[in-house]
């Protein structure tokens, strides 16, 4: 009974590839196999052309933050007071956005930043995070 420590991520068979991409280093994106669009959420079938075919692929890890917030509340007890959640577009396909944070100081943060993955293990889980990728966008 209680509330769980912490809140991780419940591996399915179409999300086990994505959270534990970061085991080998690779952001795992479901892609379909017939017409070759990318997807995620991940579903059991192509959202396109709705076939079966939707492997996890890996992908670049590079993005852009396309909107964010900064969260002033500590919600878990051991996260920063203060942090960035971010949705970024991924560099393979327009309008394929992952919900993420954003490990930079909030001031360093805006839209259009070019980002990169990493991540973040706990259990058996490798949580998605990115970081700035510097550049000539960053400041
Ligand atoms: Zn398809």
């Amino acid at each position: 009974m209680g509330m769980p420590d912490r809140k991780l991520p419940l591996l399915t068979t179409e999300t086990e590839a994505f959270w534990t991409g970061g085991k080998d280093g690779c952001l795992m994106i479901q892609r379909c196999t017939a017409c070759g669009l990318y997807q995620h959420p991940p579903l059991p079938i192509c959202s396109a052309c709705r076939t079966e075919t939707v492997l996890p692929t890996a992908v670049s890890g590079r993005a852009r933050i396309k909107t964010f917030t900064i969260n002033h509340q500590a919600w878990v007890p051991g996260l920063d007071e203060k942090f960035v959640f971010a949705a970024v577009e991924l560099e393979e396909q327009a309008e394929i956005y992952v919900f993420t944070n954003i490990l930079a100081p909030p001031e360093k943060v805006h839209s259009g930043m070019a980002v990169k993955v990493c991540f973040e293990h706990h259990e058996d889980v490798w949580l998605p995070m990115f970081e700035l990728a510097g550049g000539p966008d960053a400041s």
